[in-house]
């Protein structure tokens, strides 16, 4: 499948998230996690041009941006969004973690809690670094109010496959989860693998 994505909107609120004129109901995908981990170069690898300027512009990191994914070309494309990709401030850079809900701002939660369209959670965690609380915290978070997630593990191509598979093994247990997907944005190692798994979370 074939997607154009543009941007929508940055809300600081939720009033101002996307409505069904915007985004025809089409189901969400969230991305979340910690700054610095890789989330604006994961946008740019599955997006391109749209993500990009956005995570250029100041100011939009403490927003939660709205992008719709339209299917076919830039040239022609569907008119209603397949798809809608939300991406979420970074949390927990500070080295001791406090609570993520202390650290992010107060509509992060009623979007993750309420958000209806809200099909998959992205939760990426840095495989090059030990497991971080805040990680747990958030996927932990997410099982209590029953939101699908994946985790995904990012810049998989700073290790040997003998130390990623080390890695992964780490941060699954430490997460207590069954599955963390390694991508590269830099080599796009895992992109496709991830692509089928947003597919099919959100049954697009
Ligand atoms: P964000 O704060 O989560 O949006 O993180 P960025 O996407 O801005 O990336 C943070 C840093 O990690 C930058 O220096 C990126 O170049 C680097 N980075 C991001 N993704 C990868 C990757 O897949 N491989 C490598 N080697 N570096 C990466």
């Amino acid at each position: 499948m074939q997607f154009t994505a543009k941007f929508l909107l940055s809300a600081m609120k939720p009033e101002q998230f996307p409505n069904d004129a915007r985004t025809g109901g089409a189901p969400e995908v969230a991305f979340l996690g910690r700054s610095n981990v890789g989330k604006s170069s994961l946008l740019n690898s599955l997006i391109g041009e749209a993500a990009a300027k956005v995570s250029s512009t100041p100011g939009r990191t403490r927003a939660i941006n709205f992008f719709a994914l339209h299917e076919g070309t830039p040239q022609k494309h569907a008119f209603t969004p397949k798809l809608v990709f939300a991406d979420l401030p970074g949390y927990g850079y500070a080295k001791i973690s406090k609570s993520i809900s202390a650290e992010w701002p107060t509509f992060i939660e009623p979007y993750l809690q309420e958000r209806e369209e809200l099909a998959l959670c992205l939760c990426l965690v840095d495989t090059n670094i030990p497991p971080q609380t805040s990680d747990t915290q958030l996927i932990h978070a997410l099982q209590q109010m029953q939101r699908p997630y994946v985790v995904v593990g990012t810049k998989a191509d700073k290790l040997s496959n003998n130390q990623l598979a080390k890695s992964v093994a780490v941060l699954k247990k430490a997460h207590e989860v069954e599955n963390v997907i390694a991508i590269s944005s830099k080599t796009d190692a895992g992109i496709k693998a991830l692509w089928a798994a947003i597919l099919q979370g959100t049954q697009v």
